[in-house]
C-alpha cells in the first residue's frame, strides 16, 4: 500500500493549470483525466511484473478497453499476455527499466526511445503515449523534448488509482468523466478492475478506449 499516498502525491502537487503544454518549443500535452463529457473513464495498468490469468479472464468477458503501460524489460515472454488483454486498447511506453525522470543520472534517451522501436518490431505498433515512472518528470521540459524526439506526442497520468483495496481519487470526489484509473500488474489486478469498474458503474460511467479521446499522431 506503500504506493498509495507517493502516487496520489505525485499528482496532487500539479496544479491543474499546468495540464497544458508547458513550452512552445516542446509542446507535449500532460494528461490528468481526458476532456470529456462522455459517460466515460480509462482503465490504465502499468509495468507487467505479474500476468494474472484471472484478471486477463474478466478482461475478456468484459471486453474492457486497457491502456497498458508496459516497462520493456516486463515484456518478454509475455507478449501474447499483454496483446490479449490490450487487444480493446492499447499497448503504451513506461520506459526502459523504469528509471526515475526526476533523478538527474536517468538516462533519458534510453528510458524512452529504444521502446518506441521494440513495441513497433513486437506488437506491430508504435506507443505514442507515454507514462513517466512513479509519475516523476511528467511536466520536464527535457522529457518533452526527448520523448517528442522518439515520437511520443502525450504524457499520460491519472486522477485515480485502485492498489488492492477502494478506489482513490486525486479530488477526493467520485469518478468523473474522462477520468484516467491507475492500476499495476499485480496479484491484485483482478480485484482492482472489479473495483474500478464497480466504481465507475456507479457515477453511470463506462470504460473506453483512452486511444479515442487523446490526440493520436497522423499514420497511426
Ligand atoms: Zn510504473
Amino acid at each position: 500500500m506503500h504506493r498509495i499516498p507517493r502516487l496520489l502525491a505525485a499528482i496532487a502537487a500539479i496544479p491543474a493549470f499546468l495540464v497544458v503544454p508547458v513550452s512552445q518549443a516542446a509542446a507535449m500535452p500532460v494528461t490528468y483525466a481526458a476532456d470529456t463529457r462522455d459517460p466515460v473513464v480509462f482503465i490504465t495498468i502499468d509495468d507487467g511484473i505479474v500476468t494474472s490469468r484471472g484478471a486477463l479472464e474478466y478482461v475478456v468477458k468484459k471486453k474492457l478497453p486497457i491502456t497498458s503501460f508496459l516497462t520493456l524489460s516486463e515484456v518478454p515472454g509475455h507478449e501474447k499476455y499483454f496483446r490479449k488483454i490490450s487487444q480493446w486498447g492499447s499497448i503504451q511506453n513506461h520506459t526502459t527499466t523504469h528509471g526515475n525522470f526526476a533523478d538527474p543520472s536517468t538516462n533519458l534517451h534510453r528510458q524512452i526511445c529504444p521502446v518506441q522501436k521494440d513495441y513497433r518490431e513486437r506488437f506491430g505498433v508504435t506507443p505514442w503515449m507515454l507514462r513517466p515512472p512513479y509519475g516523476e518528470g511528467a511536466k520536464s521540459e527535457r522529457v518533452h523534448e526527448i520523448a517528442a524526439r522518439c515520437g511520443i506526442t502525450e504524457i499520460v497520468m491519472w486522477d485515480a488509482l485502485v492498489d488492492g483495496g477502494p478506489l482513490y481519487t486525486s479530488h477526493g470526489k467520485p469518478l468523473q468523466p474522462g477520468s484516467i484509473i491507475l492500476l499495476h500488474y499485480t496479484s491484485t489486478l483482478e480485484h482492482d478492475l472489479r473495483v474500478a469498474v464497480k466504481a465507475a458503474r456507479a457515477q453511470g460511467l463506462v470504460p473506453a478506449d483512452l486511444s479515442d479521446y487523446l490526440t493520436q499522431p497522423t499514420g497511426q
